[in-house]
C-alpha cells in the first residue's frame, strides 16, 4: 500500500489522533483528536495535515516532495470544500485556507504560518459575497496575505537575507505607513476600502520591484508556496538554534497542517471568543469566558474593545452592560456548553478554549489545558477529585509548589503589576508581596509601627540588632546580602516578605535618602515590594489576600501528608515559633537555634548575662555569669519541648563567633562598661580581642564548646533538666542535642563526653531512669562529609546545615554573593543561586557522600537537613532521593515541602 502523507480531519472525523504526535505534530494530531474522538467530535474547521515524513523526505531528496503526495492532498482538499460547502479557487465561493507548521513538541513562534490563502483578485468577489458585502474586510485580508506571503514564502524560504530595514514587510510597511501620513491616519483601522485595493496594488509593484517575481495571485501556487515554506522554516536559523537549546533532533522535521480558515468579523452574526471550562481566577466550577461580536480573535487579545461575558456568571464591573453570548446567541451558547462539557470529561482537566463564530456557525478552533492561579489550582484538583475525574496521584501533581504559595501570603494584585515598572530587582528571599513607607533603621522601625503606620525598613544590610524594627516592618529591603543572609533567615522565619542584595540601592543613611539610579526617596516615601520575585516598585500598590484559613487547602495537605515519605519538620526559635509550627502540623523541630533567645522581645536580662559571660577575664566570673543564664536558657528550651511535645526538638548548641553579640554602637558599648561596672577602655580592649578577620570560618560552633567546655555543659543541663521536669509532670519531651560546626569526629567525643556526663547528673538529680535524646552533628564542612563513617560511629543523627555547607563548599560567601551573582547568573557561570537551590552537582554529591558514608557504619542513623533548601521544592525532591528521612524548613513553608515530597514520591514512581 503505498504510504500515507495526508491525514484528514474534520466532521467528526479523522484519520489521525492525539497519539500520533510523531507523525502529525502536536497541533495536527491535537485537531485530529479534537475532531475525530468520539467523545468530542468538536466542530474544528475542517483541514489535513501533511506529516512529518515528508518534510524528511524534503530535506533527503533536495527539497523535492514523494511520488503520490499530490494526489493525496488533491483528494483532501475536496474532502475540506465538501465539508465546507466551498471551493478553493472558486470565484464565486472560495475556500480559504491557512497553513501552519506543528513540530512533535512545540516550537513557539520559531517556524512560519500563512493565513488567508486562495485569495486572489478573482476570488475577492466571492468572499465578498459570503462576508455579507462586507469590502473593507475583504480587501484588509488581501493585505495582509500579501504581506505575510511575499515575507514568509518569497523572501525568507528562498533564503533571501536582506540586510536590517531592508526586507520586503518592512518596505511594505513603510509605503502603508506613508499612506497613513499623507491622509492623516492615526490607526490600521482608519484606512478605508479604496486605501486598501491602492495599497494592495503598490504592494504587488514594490514586490516585482525588490523580489523580480510577481506576488502568486493563483490559489495552488500560493498554498504549494504556503507548504514549501514552513518545511523551509524547519531549517531557518531561529528555528534551528531553538532547537540547539531545548535539545530536539533535527531529524524530527514538522508536520504541515493545512485547515480552513473561519473568520468571526463577518457580520453581527459573526463573533470570536476564548472560555476556560471552570473558572481559572478561583477554581469554581462553572463555565467562565468572554466574547466579541464581528471581531477577530487577535481583537479579544489587543484589548481595542471591552469583550462582553459568555454568560451572567462572567460578568464583572467593567463588562456588566454588554449583552450575553447566551443571551445573544442562545442556541450556539447551550452548543458551547456541551463542548465544555465533553472537553473537560474527555481530558479531565480545566481546558482553555478558543471559539469563532462564523455566520451563525460555531467552530472549535483550540482548545488546551488551560492556566490557573494557586488558589484555583488547588480547588480544581481536589474537585476533580471528588467528581472522580481524577485520581488522588493526579490531584497532587496538578498543583505546583508555587501556586501553592500563593495561598500562603498575601501578594501584589498581578493585574495591577503587570504594568507597572520595576524599580530594581533584588534576590527573593521573603516570599509574598507588601507596600509601605520607608524607614532608614530599626527604631524608627518600631516608632512608626507604634503610631500605627505600615513601614519598609530599607538597610544596606541587617544584624541581629535590627530584629525588633524588622518585625516591626511590613517588609524588609536590603542592598547586600544573599539568601541565606541574616534578613533573609529571619524574615523566612516569620514568613514575611524580604528582599535582599538589591545592589541598584544606594542608601544615605545621613540624609536618610534611598538612591535608585537617578531617583530619590525619602523617609516616608512609599514603595512596593514583590518578594516572590525580588521585585521592587515606586508607591504603593493593591495587595490580594488568600492566605486566610482555608478547608480545601487542609484537605489537600492532608492528601499530600497520605503520600510523602519524608518527614517534614520546621526551623522553630523560641516556644512561640514551636507552638506555631504545630498548627502547620510539623513532625517537629528540625532546628532550634539556641542563640535566638539573645534577640528581640524579651531578651534584655539573658542577653546582659551573655555579653557579661563573654567579657568576663577567668573561668570563675565565666561560670559565675553562666550560672546566673541558666533559668533563662532552660526556661525557653523548655517552652519548645513542651510545645512540641511527643516530638523531636533538635536543639543547637550556640553557633555564632561571639563578637556579634557585642554591641557596634558606641552608646550602647559605654552603657554595657558601665552596667559591668568596667571602664569603657577595659571594655574596648576585650571587644577587641574578640576580633577575627574570617569570623564565619572563626571561632564558632564546636569550637566555643572545645575552648569554653563549661558553655556547652551549661546548655546541654538546660536541655536535660528542662525535660527531666517535664516528664515529671507526665510529658514527653525528645530532645535531639546537636554539635554545629564540626569537622572531625575528636570534636564531637569531647562534646559528648561533657553531654554523657551531665546526663548522668541529671538523672541522678531528678531520680529518673532515662530521658529519651539523641546525641548529633551538623554536617555543614565539607570535611564533615568525607569523614562521615567515622562520625556516625558516635552520632546518632546528622543534619545537613546546607548554608554553610554551600558556603564551604563553593567558597562563596553567603552574606557576599549578593554582590555577583548577578553576573554569574547573566554569563550562564552558575544556572541559579546555589543558597536557593541546592547545588546537585557539587554540593549535593558531598551531601551524598556524607549519606552513604554515614549509613555505612551506623544503619539507624537518622538523616535531616535544615539549611534554608529545606523548603525550596527542588531541593526537597533532592533530600527524598538521596533517603534523608526528614526536611526542615519555616513553618510558612511547610505546606510546599509537603507538596513537594508528595509529588517526588510519584515522580518516582511514573519513571519505574
Ligand atoms: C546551615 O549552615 O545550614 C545552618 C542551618 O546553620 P546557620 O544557618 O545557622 O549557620
Ligand atoms: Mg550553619
Amino acid at each position: 500500500m503505498a504510504t500515507k502523507y495526508v491525514y484528514s480531519f474534520g466532521g467528526g472525523k479523522a484519520d489521525g489522533n492525539e497519539s500520533m504526535k510523531n507523525l502529525l505534530g502536536g497541533k495536527g494530531a491535537n485537531l485530529a483528536e479534537m475532531s475525530g474522538n468520539k467523545e468530542l467530535r468538536l466542530p474544528v474547521p475542517a483541514g489535513f495535515t501533511i506529516t512529518t515524513e515528508v518534510c524528511t523526505y524534503y530535506y533527503k531528496k533536495r527539497k523535492t516532495y514523494p511520488r503520490g503526495l499530490r494526489e493525496q492532498l488533491q483528494k483532501a482538499v475536496e474532502k475540506v470544500e465538501k465539508l465546507m460547502g466551498r471551493k478553493f479557487g472558486e470565484p464565486q465561493n472560495p475556500l480559504l485556507v491557512s497553513v501552519r507548521s506543528g513540530a512533535r513538541r512545540s516550537m513557539p513562534g520559531m517556524m512560519e504560518t500563512v493565513l488567508n490563502i486562495g485569495l486572489t483578485e478573482k476570488t475577492i468577489p466571492g468572499l465578498v459575497k459570503q462576508s455579507g458585502g462586507n469590502a473593507r474586510f475583504v480587501y484588509d485580508a488581501y493585505r495582509r496575505l500579501i504581506m505575510m506571503y511575499s515575507d514568509v514564502v518569497m523572501e525568507k524560504a528562498a533564503g533571501i537575507e536582506p540586510k536590517d530595514d531592508q526586507g520586503i514587510r518592512k518596505q511594505l510597511e513603510k509605503i502603508m505607513q506613508r499612506i497613513k501620513n499623507e491622509k492623516g491616519y492615526k490607526s490600521d483601522t482608519d484606512l478605508t476600502v479604496d486605501d486598501l485595493k491602492e495599497l494592495c496594488t503598490l504592494f504587488k509593484a514594490k514586490i516585482k520591484e525588490v523580489l523580480k517575481k510577481d506576488f502568486p495571485d493563483e490559489p495552488d501556487a500560493q498554498l504549494w508556496g504556503g507548504i514549501g515554506a514552513v518545511f523551509a522554516s524547519w531549517k531557518g536559523k531561529r528555528a534551528i538554534s531553538y532547537r540547539r537549546i531545548e535539545g530536539i533532533p533535527d531529524e524530527w522535521g514538522t508536520a504541515v497542517s493545512v485547515q480552513t480558515m473561519v473568520f468571526g468579523n463577518m457580520g453581527n452574526d459573526s463573533a470570536t471568543g476564548v472560555a476556560f471550562s471552570r473558572n481559572p481566577g478561583n477554581g469554581e466550577n462553572k463555565f467562565y469566558g468572554e466574547y466579541l461580536v464581528n471581531a477577530q480573535g487577535e481583537d479579544v487579545v489587543a484589548g481595542i474593545r471591552t469583550p462582553a461575558p459568555i454568560n451572567a456568571y462572567s460578568t464583572s464591573e467593567h463588562n456588566k452592560n454588554l449583552i450575553t453570548l447566551e443571551k445573544l446567541m442562545p442556541h450556539l451558547y447551550k452548543e458551547l456548553v456541551g463542548y465544555r462539557n465533553r472537553l473537560e470529561k474527555h481530558y479531565r482537566d480545566m481546558q482553555d478554549i478558543e471559539f469563532t463564530i462564523e455566520k451563525d456557525r460555531l467552530f472549535m478552533l483550540q482548545c488546551r489545558v488551560g492556566k490557573r492561579n494557586g488558589p484555583a489550582a488547588v480547588r480544581i484538583a481536589m474537585d476533580m477529585l471528588k467528581e472522580k475525574l481524577i485520581k488522588k496521584e493526579e490531584a497532587i501533581m496538578r498543583v505546583t509548589c508555587g501556586q501553592l504559595d500563593e495561598l500562603l501570603h498575601p501578594v501584589v494584585d498581578p493585574k495591577v503589576e503587570i504594568s507597572k515598572k520595576v524599580l530594581a530587582k533584588g534576590l527573593p528571599a521573603g516570599p509574598g508581596g507588601a507596600c509601605g513607607q520607608i524607614v532608614f533603621n530599626a527604631s524608627d522601625a518600631v516608632e512608626w509601627k507604634k503610631q500605627g503606620k505600615k513601614v519598609i525598613l530599607v538597610r544596606e544590610e541587617t544584624n541581629p540588632e535590627d530584629v525588633e524594627g524588622m518585625r516591626a516592618a511590613e517588609a524588609i529591603l536590603t542592598a547586600r546580602g544573599g539568601m541565606t543572609s541574616h534578613a533573609a533567615l529571619v524574615a523566612r522565619g516569620w514568613g514575611k516578605c524580604c528582599i535582599v542584595g538589591c545592589a541598584s540601592l544606594h542608601i544615605d543613611y545621613t540624609r536618610k535618602e534611598l538612591h535608585v539610579n537617578d531617583k530619590v526617596f525619602k523617609e516616608g516615601d512609599w514603595i512596593t515590594l514583590n518578594g516572590t520575585k525580588g521585585n521592587v516598585y515606586e508607591g504603593q500598590l493593591p495587595m490580594m489576600d488568600v492566605s486566610e484559613e482555608n478547608k480545601i487547602l487542609n484537605d489537600f495537605l492532608k492528601l499530600c501528608d497520605s503520600v510523602k515519605k519524608l518527614g517534614i519538620r520546621t526551623n522553630a526559635d523560641t516556644p512561640d515559633d514551636a507552638k506555631k509550627a504545630r498548627q502547620f502540623s510539623a513532625e517537629g523541630i528540625g532546628l532550634f537555634r539556641t542563640e535566638h533567645m539573645f534577640y528581640g522581645k524579651g531578651s534584655d536580662e539573658p542577653l546582659f548575662l551573655l555579653r557579661k559571660m563573654i567579657i568576663s577575664k577567668t573561668e570563675a566570673e565565666r561560670k559565675k555569669a553562666l550560672d546566673e543564664l541558666f533559668p533563662y536558657v532552660k526556661k525557653d528550651i523548655k517552652g519548645t519541648l513542651e510545645a512540641m511535645d511527643g516530638f523531636p526538638v533538635v536543639i543547637r548548641l550556640l553557633d555564632p563567633p561571639l563578637h556579634e553579640f557585642v554591641p557596634r554602637d558606641p552608646a550602647k558599648l559605654e552603657q554595657l562598661g558601665r552596667d559591668l561596672n568596667i571602664t569603657l577602655d577595659e571594655l574596648s580592649r576585650r571587644a577587641e580581642d574578640l576580633h577575627e578577620s574570617n569570623p564565619m570560618m572563626g571561632h564558632r560552633g564546636v569550637r566555643l564548646g572545645v575552648t569554653y567546655p563549661e558553655v556547652s555543659a551549661m546548655q546541654i543541663r538546660a536541655v536535660f533538666e528542662a525535660a527531666a521536669e517535664l516528664i515529671r509532670v507526665g510529658k514527653k519531651p525528645y530532645p535531639e542535642i546537636m554539635i554545629p560546626v564540626v569537622c572531625d569526629v575528636k570534636e564531637l567525643t569531647d562534646q559528648f563526653d561533657i553531654a554523657k556526663q551531665v546526663y548522668a547528673e541529671v538523672l541522678k538529680k531528678y531520680n529518673l531512669k532515662n530521658i529519651k535524646h539523641h546525641l548529633g552533628t551538623m554536617i555543614e564542612i565539607p570535611r564533615a562529609s568525607i569523614v562521615a563513617d567515622k562520625l556516625a560511629r558516635v552520632a546518632a543523627f546528622f543534619s545537613f546545615g546546607t548554608n554553610d555547607l554551600t558556603q564551604m563548599g563553593f567558597g562563596f560567601s553567603r552574606d557576599d554573593i549578593g554582590a555577583f551573582l548577578p553576573d554569574y547568573i547573566k554569563k550562564g557561570i552558575l544556572p541559579e543561586d546555589p543558597f536557593q537551590s541546592i547545588d546537585q552537582e557539587g554540593i549535593g554529591e558531598l551531601i551524598k557522600i556524607g549519606i552513604q558514608r554515614g549509613r555505612k557504619t551506623n544503619r539507624n542513623l537518622e538523616v535531616g537537613i535544615c539549611g534554608e533548601h529545606g523548603g525550596d521544592p527542588r531541593s526537597v525532591e533532592f533530600c527524598h532521593n538521596v533517603g534523608m528521612n526528614y526536611v526542615s524548613c519555616s513553618p510558612f513553608r511547610v505546606p510546599i515541602a509537603k507538596l513537594a515530597a508528595a509529588q517526588a514520591v510519584l515522580k518516582n514512581k511514573a519513571n519505574e
